[in-house]
């Protein structure tokens, strides 16, 4: 009875001990192993159909949230997505808080002295939002003496900036922008193209009507440390590497529809 009574003791010792271990082992390997394995991603996620939030799902969603997931996924790492505001993005790259930056975000060569970027991944350009009876906007030029609404520290901001007359109003969100808009607290939001598009067609708005004139040409690339030359040729090569095997494809057409071949 007692040598019974001590072999039981001795396994359940032994099970004890051994899963302690195993535990306490795995668990350092896997906290090591998450940081490694773990891309640090900011985005303003504000931005629908790039970024945004829908109530009836956990995740992020948009093109650049898929996009990213599959980068990621194509380098052997997980996507850890903080929502950070536009003008704070480039900050929290230089303070490392994130690894990368993904917003829609275009490639210019003010921002290049302080980030380095990825190659292009998607051709956006600005385009202008009126109310619906405005007859007197019909394209950029028009928006001197008005007011305007623009997203702060983007490239919409900067290019009503240049137009002499034109009062700029600057929001943290885009949704504000159009929300002052409906208000009539200004006469128009000058924004991304296919932001526009989808807000007109998709989100369902309703008194108001975009101008078809197309300013600037703009690359979206995602950005990261300056001396992060490792990540990008690595982001470089995975996002050549989803271009080759339809993966940017598929999601291209999730968001906007079929692509045209030059995007491919
Ligand atoms: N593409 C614009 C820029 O880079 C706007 C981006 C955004 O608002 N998310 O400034």
């Amino acid at each position: 009875m007692k040598k019974v009574f001590s072999l039981l003791m001795l396994c359940a010792f032994t099970v004890f001990a051994l899963v302690g271990c195993g535990g306490a082992g795995g668990g350092a390997n896997t906290s090591q192993k998450d940081a490694a394995k773990t891309l640090r991603v900011g985005s303003s996620v504000d931005f629908a159909p790039f970024e945004f939030q829908d109530e009836t799902q956990k995740e992020y969603q948009g093109f650049d949230m898929d996009l990213i997931r599959a980068l990621a996924k194509e380098m052997g790492m997980d996507a850890d997505i903080q929502n950070i505001g536009f003008d704070g993005l480039i900050p929290a790259l230089q303070a490392k808080n994130v690894d990368v930056v993904i917003s829609g975000m275009t490639i210019t060569d003010e921002r290049k002295q302080n980030v380095l970027f990825s190659d292009p991944y998607y051709q956006a350009g600005l385009t202008i939002i009126v109310r619906d009876d405005e007859e007197s906007i019909k394209s950029f030029k028009d928006l001197s003496g008005k007011k305007v609404a623009v997203q702060i520290g983007t490239t919409s901001a900067e290019e009503v900036h240049k137009i002499e007359g034109a009062e700029v109003k600057e929001f943290n969100l885009v949704p504000d922008c159009f929300m002052e808009l409906k208000a009539k607290g200004v006469d128009a939001v000058v924004n991304d193209r296919p932001v526009n598009d989808y807000y007109i067609t998709k989100s369902g708005a309703t008194g108001v009507k975009q101008i078809s004139e197309r300013l600037t040409a703009e690359d979206y690339g995602i950005a990261m440390q300056k001396d992060n030359k490792e990540l990008q040729e690595k982001l470089n090569a995975a996002l050549k590497k989803l271009h080759e095997n339809g993966e940017y494809e598929k999601i291209y057409t999730k968001w906007f529809g079929e692509m045209k071949d030059e995007k491919k």
